[in-house]
């Protein structure tokens, strides 16, 4: 096994809350261990393009309450070409970096798997997404953040929407997977879900508006992952007004707001554990492989298994979804 002197660490794909206290655990682990880090700006864009800047401890002082991510994220297409991730690995191989950290979602993933076996660079991922879509891990670093930001809104929503007898449509994150929408509809309190991953929730919504109207109550929250089949709360909005004319409906989408904001404790903690071990496995020669938790221990989970798995909805919470509504 070859000694890993220089670690590179990097964030890429849509930031989430809790990277920076990822990096932060990533440069202070390796420090006590003697071995350099470097930060590469920007993610792939940054290794396509020499974006690189060393990192010590001190750099990373006063940043764990922040949210975004202080080395900027980017979505870079050159590093899904061969050139591209050849100029990448020339520009790390100057560096001197013999191993590399990637905090990112499944994009990230997959390019790291790529570059892995084609140009050999040790790499550990830490599941960094606030869509919890990650196979490997229960929560990914992020998604409680933007849960809380969800809960809050609609808490706020439910007021208004009360004092005016409004049905609201909030609409959420998640092209693909409904944790968010799942998660913010039962600790928010929604009357109802749309989830990408459910294929009937339609006439199950109308059914359900249906007998409320029966009983005169308009005033309903139902929360609309934005890659729900129906299209996103625009379009449900436009259905419900053609079918159900008796409701006043507005829809509320939250869109960027769920990506900012100061993490969570839950996810400075992920995100510290799992920036460190990401460090302790590359020291102890494991690559290829992304950091997680399942049942609060850490797990490693191959790359391919992390992007080709599926992780499904917590069916315990789906049913409590159905279960607690009046
Ligand atoms: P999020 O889940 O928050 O969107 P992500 O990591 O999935 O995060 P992507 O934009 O899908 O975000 O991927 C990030 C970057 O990873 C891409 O911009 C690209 O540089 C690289 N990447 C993605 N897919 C590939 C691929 N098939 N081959 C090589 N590189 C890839």
């Amino acid at each position: 096994m070859k000694q890993i002197n220089k670690i590179g660490v990097f964030t890429s794909g849509g930031d989430s809350p809790g990277m920076n206290a990822c990096v932060r655990a990533v440069v202070r682990t390796a420090q006590k261990h003697d071995v350099e880090v470097v930060g590469i700006k920007e993610g792939y864009k940054g290794m396509v393009a020499g974006y690189f800047e060393k990192l010590t401890s001190f750099d990373v002082a006063g940043i764990i309450q922040r949210g975004g991510t202080i080395l900027r994220s980017s979505r870079c297409p050159e590093f899904k070409t061969k050139e591209g991730r050849q100029q990448a690995y020339d520009n790390c191989k100057n560096q001197g970096i013999d191993a590399l950290v990637a905090i990112g979602g499944n994009g990230t993933f997959t390019g790291a798997l790529y570059f892995e076996e084609e140009f050999g660079i040790p790499t550990i991922g830490c599941p960094g997404t606030i869509d919890n879509d990650l196979f490997g891990t229960d929560y990914t670093i992020g998604f409680d953040t933007a849960c809380n930001t969800v809960v809050k809104a609609i808490d706020q929503i439910r007021e208004t929407a009360a004092s005016h007898n409004r049905l609201f449509l909030v609409e959420v994150m998640g092209r693909d997977s409904g944790f968010i929408a799942l998660n913010g509809c039962v600790a928010g309190g929604g009357e109802a879900v749309m989830l990408p991953e459910q294929h009937d929730d339609l006439p199950r919504l109308m059914q359900f508006l249906d007998e409320k109207s029966q009983h005169k109550i308009y005033s309903n929250i139902v929360v609309v992952a934005e890659g729900d089949e129906a299209g996103g709360a625009i379009q449900l909005e436009k259905v419900i007004k053609k079918e159900y004319p008796q409701y006043d409906v507005r829809s509320t989408i939250l869109g960027h707001l769920q990506r900012g904001g100061s993490p969570t404790c839950r996810d400075r903690i992920l995100a510290s554990t799992l920036g460190y071990h990401a460090v302790e496995a590359l020291l102890k020669g494991k690559r290829n492989m992304m950091a997680g938790e399942i049942n609060n221990k850490v797990v490693l989970t191959s790359f391919r298994d992390s992007i080709e798995k599926t992780k499904a909805l917590n069916t315990d919470l789906l049913q409590l979804s159905e279960i607690l509504v009046a």
